[in-house]
């Protein structure tokens, strides 16, 4: 099921990537960097069982440990250099290159954003996976370990180094704890260009999408409904916040949005809450119209305490405590960057159309601190990532491995 590619496809691929090589002074059209391309479709079923394998070890963020353990094996299994884990639970494996001019970290993210005890057992029809994480991102992570076995396979040295990496905490409430950990901390000072593989398709991710979000908690003394009545109420005054939230009005371009995406709070049915708290989430493409929402959300926040505090004028009143729980800054990078020119060579020596978007990904915090960076899909077609539901569509998957190998080369460089 893996051999779709017509055989003049193959060859037309070959032929372009000549050209690709000559033109973006990228990867040598050199006979291995073939090898590699046509061992990447040869393999890919063993590349799906890998992604199936991977998505049946559960991972959900902040417990990653069990599929990290598995990824330090595979990593030293298919010859990758210093293989360890870091402290805050990133798998890392290099391979080293000849000059130390460029470090390539090439990276997919082992968390999931679903909890403990989801059932995570892959399911096959056909051309179909289904399980929850199929795409995002055992994908991912499938993808770069046969991008290293491709490597190995066809002999490839790089000039620049690649350095493998499943990192924890993509997802959520992950904050990118993972990613930011590699470039204060693991790899600080060496990392000059990042690709995260993650999710499916052959999109190129080339602005960072930022985030705000906080968990907003009011508080009070609490009482009988009946016995205490006259007192503020923490669940009235979180309503009164998101009643106010929700007639936010945000520019369309750049795209700004919010969402009070959880809230909980109280006892008993016939009591005045003590507590009662919110998650919200804002984002936005540009750094301005975020810092504009998240005043906007502050101001309306401090004005449900205060009118819910006078509306009932008690001697007691409620307090409000507002958390910032995941902050992810705003990140962008011009189409004639040469990591962007990367994606666009190797897009065009696998004949695929250029599609370039913006999202909140790993990239977001290099992207923050001028490394180049993008985030790239792994193949195939993905269909409700984040749904338990979710599922994969391996038709031609092997071409997300292919550009993802071509786009490291050409980044890296062939010796
Ligand atoms: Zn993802």
């Amino acid at each position: 099921m893996v051999k779709t590619l017509l055989p003049t496809f193959a060859l037309a691929l070959i032929m372009t990537a000549s050209t690709l090589a000559q033109s973006a002074n990228s990867a040598a059209p050199n006979p291995q960097v073939r090898r590699a391309l046509e061992y990447i479709q040869t393999i890919e079923t063993e590349t799906i069982n890998e992604q199936i394998k991977t998505c049946e070890i559960p991972a959900p963020f902040f417990k990653e440990e069990a599929r990290a353990a598995y990824y330090k094996q595979r990593f030293a299994e298919v010859g990758l250099k210093n293989v360890r884990i870091d402290k805050e639970g990133n798998v890392i494996g290099e391979r080293p290159g000849t000059s130390s001019d460029t470090t390539l970290v090439l990276a997919a993210h082992l968390d999931t954003v679903f909890p403990e005890g989801t059932d995570v057992k892959v399911k096959r029809e056909g051309n179909i996976l289904r399980g929850p994480g199929i795409g995002d991102d055992c994908r991912g992570l499938a993808v770069i370990l046969t991008v290293a076995r491709a490597l190995n396979e066809a002999k490839i040295m790089t000039k620049g180094t690649i350095i493998f990496v499943a990192n924890v905490g993509e997802e959520g409430l992950g904050d990118l704890r993972g990613v930011k950990y590699l470039f204060n901390t693991e790899l600080k000072g060496r990392i000059t260009h990042f690709i995260s593989v993650d999710g499916t398709g052959t999109r190129t991710t080339n602005a960072g999408v930022g985030s705000n979000r906080y968990r907003v908690t009011f508080k009070g003394p609490g009482g009988h409904s009946y016995g205490a009545f006259g007192m503020p109420s923490p669940i009235h005054a979180l309503g009164r916040a998101v009643e106010k939230i929700s007639r936010f009005e945000v520019p369309k371009t750049p795209k700004t949005t919010f969402t009070v995406g959880r809230i909980e709070g109280g006892t008993s049915v016939n009591s005045i809450a003590h507590t009662a708290w919110m998650e919200v989430d804002m984002r936005s493409e540009s750094a301005a119209a975020l810092a504009k929402v998240d005043a906007q959300f502050q101001q309306a926040v401090q004005d449900a305490l205060k009118e819910e505090n006078e509306f009932w004028n008690h001697e007691k009143k409620l307090t409000v405590e507002v958390t910032l729980v995941g902050n992810r800054p705003v990140g962008d990078q011009p189409a004639d960057a040469p990591i962007v020119q990367a994606a666009i060579a190797a897009d065009a020596a696998l004949g695929l159309k250029s599609v370039f978007g913006a999202s909140s990904t790993d990239s977001n915090i290099p992207m923050s601190l001028n490394i180049p960076a993008i985030t790239i899909g792994g193949g195939g077609i993905g269909r409700e990532a984040h749904a338990l539901t979710e599922s994969f569509d391996t038709t031609n998957s092997h071409v997300g491995t292919q550009r993802t190998l071509l786009i490291t080369l050409n980044i890296v460089g062939v010796k």
